[in-house]
């Protein structure tokens, strides 16, 4: 009783603020993510920051989580299984070298399949070296190594693809036995710093295959031109396949590429495409994107018994596949063979989709 009462002698009543339930660990009584952390942190002793980084949308929010389970430890390689008692009789050896167990340091740090991988990335960036010890120093330390502001998007994009696509081979590996290929990884590594960039509406209206090119040049955050609605990408139903592509064109008509990326229900990549098609405009280019995906599909018969989409961001090319009434002559017949694919083939749609990336 008396430590209640001494308890209510400390607060003061003042009679001008209305009653109200407010957060002690925040000095303006409002509740933040940030003061609780604080607070934790202080009562624990602990410190459990996360690098600023993680939560800044540099890419889908799926692989945010993924990079935020990584920096706590919480990835379930075989030695963090072996830890919680999980598969005791398994071996605990790296899948890519068999030649230290795979803990979260080795197969994400030191395994030299992976390390190539990430020394490769930095050097598109004139980076060389300099790889710290654990996975959460290099972590925090990836910043820190971004050779200019102007590319600091860019470059924290390459950290998040470059450990999902190390995480993504390995389990191609121990699941499906399916090896490694340095090259495709990568390619693909590459590719997806360009799709998110661009589809974070940053980076020039230059076409796909010349940011291939010219990666550090390109991917600079003073150039914004498009905003698109990003939101986690969909994927198709099971056993059904999903082609994101895109065509863009540097003028009107100007150089043009073609990407795209086809996609099943495990959000597994199962193709890849990026080149430079001619002198065309954008929808042009866009029209090639979608026949390129389409034509890709009609060659792979294994891939026939699953239904497609094709998902483009133009309206215009997507509704020049439906209707009759041709927007450019000079490619009707890229327009006509697509269309008459899609009636062939039940199984194949193209649809517009602003949202991909
Ligand atoms: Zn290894």
């Amino acid at each position: 009783m008396e430590v209640f009462l001494n308890f209510l002698e400390c607060i003061r009543i003042r009679s001008h603020i209305p009653d109200g339930i407010a957060w002690t660990c925040s000095s303006n009584g409002m509740f933040s993510m940030r003061a609780f952390c604080e607070a934790l942190e202080e009562s624990l002793n602990v410190n459990i920051a996360v690098p600023d980084f993680i939560w800044q949308g540099h890419c889908p929010p799926k692989i945010e989580v993924f990079v935020w389970q990584l920096w706590r430890g919480r990835v379930f390689v075989k030695e963090v299984l072996h830890k919680h008692g999980m598969d005791q009789m398994m071996d605990l050896e790296c899948p890519f070298c068999q030649d230290d167990n795979e803990s979260i340091d080795h197969i994400f740090l030191h395994c030299p399949w992976s390390r190539s991988l990430l020394l490769n990335g930095m050097s598109w960036w004139g980076v060389k070296g300099c790889v710290n010890n654990t996975v959460n120093k290099w972590l925090e330390g990836w910043i820190g190594l971004c050779p200019e502001f102007k590319h600091e998007r860019a470059w924290c994009s390459l950290f998040f693809t470059i450990v999902w696509t190390i995480w993504e081979y390995r389990n191609q590996l121990v699941f499906e036995g399916k090896e490694p290929i340095f090259q495709q990884a990568t390619d693909l590594v590459k590719f997806r710093v360009v799709w998110w960039f661009k589809y974070l509406g940053r980076g020039s209206n230059d076409p796909v295959d010349t940011f291939l090119r010219n990666l550090p040049d390109l991917c600079v955050e003073h150039k914004k031109v498009k905003v698109n609605k990003i939101v986690d990408w969909i994927p198709p139903l099971p056993d059904n396949l999903k082609f994101n592509v895109d065509g863009s064109s540097r003028g009107k008509p100007g150089p043009s590429g073609i990407g795209g990326v086809m996609r099943d229900s495990n959000e597994k990549v199962l193709c890849l495409f990026s080149f430079y098609v001619g002198i065309f405009d954008s929808n042009v280019a866009e029209i090639w994107a979608i026949k390129k995906a389409v034509d890709l599909y009609l060659s792979n018969p294994n891939l026939h018994s699953r239904d497609i989409t094709v998902v483009s961001d133009s309206k215009v090319a997507v509704s020049w596949v439906h209707q009759s009434d041709f927007g450019n002559i000079q490619h009707v017949s890229t327009i006509y063979d697509t269309r008459n694919s899609m009636k062939s083939f039940g199984s194949l749609k193209v649809v517009f989709d602003s949202r991909i990336f």
